[in-house]
């Protein structure tokens, strides 16, 4: 038997492993052959403090030491290296870019008003004529989720810890103090368990006969398009407007567009539609000059959310033992750090904030 079993080998239950792997035993048991098949391995890879409500940008601030200056030996070279977000205002978005602007100056690195001529300086391809003011977040970062997701995988198994692929859970039940996996590799056992199934938490809740939180699995599209011949955009900051509509940031040579959909599907494999892509094309085009002929890659990935955007971490109320981590939008990578040891607290006896509790989710709502 094991100390903890940690259901799902995204960012979320690698980093809850990494830290729990000081504490005791862990099994992580992924269902897929790689662990960052789903979110993890699809996220635009942006560190911002300046994302999210309050709650959410404690979280992210909380995970920069971490992210900054990670343990010796946890990865070949540094996980965030400098990006900046350039936040356009289209007309008439003007009240919004004076509150996105105010949310912004509580960052600790301030976001700051900038003109037109340095809107240039920053990035040449924005339509002036399309925005009439904008905003630099300078201290945004890169993140090397690979690098991250993998330095947590490896801390597990270097803490003594297993991480096994190719192993769904398929059943969940509690006996004698005592749950027990049954996976497509077999069983496994432990007192605690962790569940950090990404878009699939309620379905694994499901299993376990846990009361779901009302999770809501939200698609978002992403493509690279190519630069114009000659043109380097390494330097140039992602940019996006005030209301979140489409961000282009350079990736590797390209630029990584999406249009910041967020449709709710059943939690899957999901794939790009083509009119989420075209509807990112068309706002790229308005607002910059940039002209995409042709999309080199697309893709789709899940962010799932509750109702009030923030993460589900903490025992259920309803199940001992049984220790949720989930809920982690658009921010799970950035704030992995945070969130993966307050999991590891609440796994180990500590309650967390209530803001983050399965309670708030369930009250009001009835046992299906
Ligand atoms: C297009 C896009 C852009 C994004 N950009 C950013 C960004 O810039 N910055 C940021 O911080 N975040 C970003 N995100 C959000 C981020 O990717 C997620 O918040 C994060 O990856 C969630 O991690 P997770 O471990 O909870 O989920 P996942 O990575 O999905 O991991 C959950 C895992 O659980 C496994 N699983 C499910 N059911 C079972 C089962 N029954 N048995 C075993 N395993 C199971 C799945 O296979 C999966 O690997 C973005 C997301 C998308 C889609």
């Amino acid at each position: 038997m094991r100390d903890f079993l940690i259901v799902g080998g995204g960012v979320a239950g690698a980093s809850a492993g990494y830290f729990l792997a000081e504490c005791g035993a862990v099994t992580l048991l992924e269902m897929e052959h790689a662990p960052g098949y789903h979110s993890t391995g699809r996220s635009a890879a942006l560190f911002s403090e300046y994302f999210g409500n309050r709650t959410v940008r404690a979280l992210t601030a909380a995970s920069r030491s971490f992210l900054a200056a990670p343990p010796s030996g946890f990865a070949d070279g540094p996980l965030l290296t400098p990006r900046g977000v350039l936040a356009l205002c289209p007309a008439g978005g003007e009240k919004l870019f004076d509150e996105v602007l105010a949310e912004g100056q509580e960052a600790p690195t301030p976001a700051v008003e900038i003109d037109a001529g340095e809107v240039e300086q920053y990035c040449p391809i924005v339509r002036l004529d399309w925005c009439s003011r904008a905003m630099l977040k300078p201290a945004a970062m890169d993140i090397d989720v690979d690098a991250l997701h993998q330095g947590f995988l490896r801390g597990i198994r270097a803490r003594g810890g297993q991480v096994i692929t190719s192993a769904r859970v398929r059943e969940l039940s509690r006996s004698s103090g005592v749950w027990r996996a049954v996976t497509d590799a077999g069983e496994h056992t432990a007192p605690t368990v962790v569940n950090a199934a990404g878009a699939w938490a309620d379905e694994v809740a499901g299993l376990a006969g846990v009361r779901p939180v009302g999770l809501r699995p939200l698609r978002r599209t992403a493509f690279l398009a190519d630069l114009p011949g000659g043109v380097d955009a390494a330097s140039w900051p992602m940019v996006t407007d005030v209301a979140d509509t489409f961000y282009v940031k350079p990736e590797s040579g390209r630029l990584l567009v999406s249009p910041a959909d967020a449709t709710l599907v059943p939690p899957g494999d999901v794939r790009p539609q083509d009119v989420d892509v075209a509807i990112g094309v068309q706002r790229v085009q308005e607002a910059t000059t940039l002209e995409i002929r042709s999309v080199r890659h697309a893709w789709a990935g899940l962010r799932s959310s509750v109702a009030d955007e923030l993460p589900v971490i903490g025992e259920a109320p309803d199940a001992p033992g049984f220790v949720w981590l989930a809920a982690l939008s658009g921010y799970g990578v950035q704030a992995s750090p945070a969130v993966g040891r307050i999991a590891a607290a609440a796994a180990t006896g500590t309650p967390p904030d209530a803001a983050y509790s399965a309670q708030r989710m369930l009250n009001g709502t009835e046992r299906p």
